[in-house]
């Protein structure tokens, strides 16, 4: 006789909940509440954290594909319903960004990312016999989360890794750390109230450099995914782990004089104003035919930019870096304006009534530090070019080898093929704001760890899995 166990009978009572629309009592506690305290994935330290996703790791191996499943169902069903506290929250904390796109940046995440189903098995058959191969999970991945979408990468990485059967310890960003812990509890919860086990997504509540590299180096930890700037991916190349690295870009848009310039300059503006530009993915700089070019400035400020005069772009220096460079090098930002509105860097300026403006437009030679800096904030520069030649030349030195993103707006399909090619980025877009790499307003799925250094691309349940091959020699064929 078939006996049930306790945790069967959890996991019905949790799908009956879920089915006539009541939340658990766990989910609808406050965030202090959420659990019991050491089952809730929050750990004092970096050893108990790994530890207590070690244990989690193991029974959730143990409970096989269906109940990994209605685990990540229920993980995306919990943060649909938090989503908006999540952006508001995350916003509040970081004081960067726009909490409206946190939001957009929290649901993309929530229904792009993709689940089991993106674990594909291989069979080859012959008169050897059988060969298969199957994705199978790490054990307990590392990941390190950057501050600038704190949320919406912990739900990312976490389907992708609990799809491919892996438990999570996140250290976070220590400006994000309230929301990040709070964020890993409701997903504790969402996960135990589908039946699968308490812990498989853990993390410290007070997260730091140390503890970060404390668990990059720690010994239960299998693989690292590491989103962040240039630093945490050079600490994570000191490690004797396999990283999966999604460092920093500066990506450039390329416009050349075929192109729709009304649709160019509506594009440009949407992605590189979203979230205050602070998306790593977020357009950095323009190069434009210098034919087309009042054409393009023109349809950004229809769009909601704002134009600098001269003397405004000498102001926004000063403003915005405490050390320019007008060498072709990059600058050194001043922190306090990244990820900021539009409107209040130009208040700071001395531009009044301007807050309906979502970017503010810089026309500059091509050697500005502005083209080639990292700036994560809305200000674009843009810079004239005689030819698409030249473009496409500069765009690749201003991308600086991070093989991260790229744009092109043309209609000719030559110079796409050539700049996607001579560009060599993990994402590249045409015709679009370069979001539409990510999924929103392009087709495809969603990541927020772009690992572009190591190779991985937009990283999916199938990047955080190890194959494994069954061979059986002389049988198991059927014909
Ligand atoms: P950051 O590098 O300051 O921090 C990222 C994370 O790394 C944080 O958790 C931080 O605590 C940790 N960290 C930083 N230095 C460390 C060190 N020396 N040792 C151990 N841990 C360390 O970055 P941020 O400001 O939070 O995020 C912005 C940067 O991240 C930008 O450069 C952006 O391009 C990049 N980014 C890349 C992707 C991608 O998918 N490729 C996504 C988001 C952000």
């Amino acid at each position: 006789m078939r006996t049930i166990k306790e945790r069967d009978i959890q996991a019905i009572i949790a799908r009956v909940r879920h089915k006539v629309g009541e939340s658990s009592p766990k989910s609808a506690a406050p965030p202090a509440a959420l659990g019991r305290a050491g089952s809730d994935g929050v750990h004092t330290t970096v050893d108990a954290a790994v530890a207590a996703a070690r244990k989690a790791f193991l029974e959730y191996r143990s409970q096989g594909l269906e109940v990994r499943h209605r685990v990540i169902d229920s993980i995306r069903s919990s943060m649909r319903k938090h989503a908006r506290e999540l952006a508001e929250m995350a916003h509040r904390e970081t004081g960067l960004g726009r909490a409206e796109d946190k939001l957009k940046k929290n649901n993309l995440v929530i229904e792009k990312t993709p689940g089991p189903e993106d674990l594909q098995t291989q069979t080859w058959t012959g008169d050897r016999g059988l060969t298969l191969t199957e994705p199978a999970p790490f054990g307990v991945i590392g990941a390190i989360t950057p501050t600038t979408n704190p949320t919406a990468t912990i739900i990312n990485n976490t389907i992708a890794g609990v799809s491919a059967g892996n438990a999570i310890v996140f250290n976070a960003h220590p400006n994000a750390k309230a929301v990040s812990v709070h964020t890993i509890r409701l997903i504790n919860a969402a996960i135990t109230d589908a039946g699968g086990p308490s812990n498989l997504v853990t993390c410290v509540p007070e997260p730091t450099i140390e503890s970060a590299q404390t668990l990059m180096n720690h010994p239960g930890v299998r693989i690292l995914l590491v989103t962040g700037g240039p630093g945490v991916v050079e600490e994570a190349r000191k490690t004797t782990k396999r990283g999966i690295l999604a460092g920093p870009g500066n990506p450039p848009v390329v416009v050349d004089e075929t192109a729709d310039l009304e649709l160019a300059g509506r594009e440009i503006v949407r992605g590189a104003s979203f979230d205050n530009n602070l998306i790593c993915t977020d357009e950095k700089e323009v190069f434009v035919v210098a034919s087309v070019a009042d054409e393009l400035l023109e349809s950004m400020v229809a769009n909601g930019g704002y134009l600098l005069g001269e003397h405004e772009l000498g102001k926004i220096e000063r403003l915005i870096f405490t050390q320019a460079a007008h060498d072709g090098t990059p600058a050194k930002i001043n922190p306090k304006w990244i990820g900021q509105n539009a409107g209040d860097i130009l208040a700071a300026i001395g531009v009044r009534n301007a807050d309906d403006r979502r970017l503010v437009v810089a026309d500059v030679p091509v050697n500005h530090s502005l083209i080639w800096t990292e700036q994560m904030m809305p200000v674009m520069p843009v810079a004239r070019v005689p030819d698409v030649d030249r473009a496409i030349e500069l765009a690749v030195k201003a991308e600086h080898g991070c093989c991260h993103t790229a744009s092109v707006f043309t209609r000719n399909v030559e110079v796409i093929t050539r700049m996607a090619r001579e560009i060599d980025v993990s994402i590249f877009v045409a015709n679009a704001a370069t979001l539409a790499g990510l999924g929103d307003g392009g087709e495809g799925f969603t990541s927020f760890s772009i690992a572009s250094p190591t190779g991985e691309g937009l990283t999916r349940p199938r990047s955080l899995s190890r194959e494994r091959r069954l061979a059986v020699a002389g049988g198991l064929r059927i014909v």
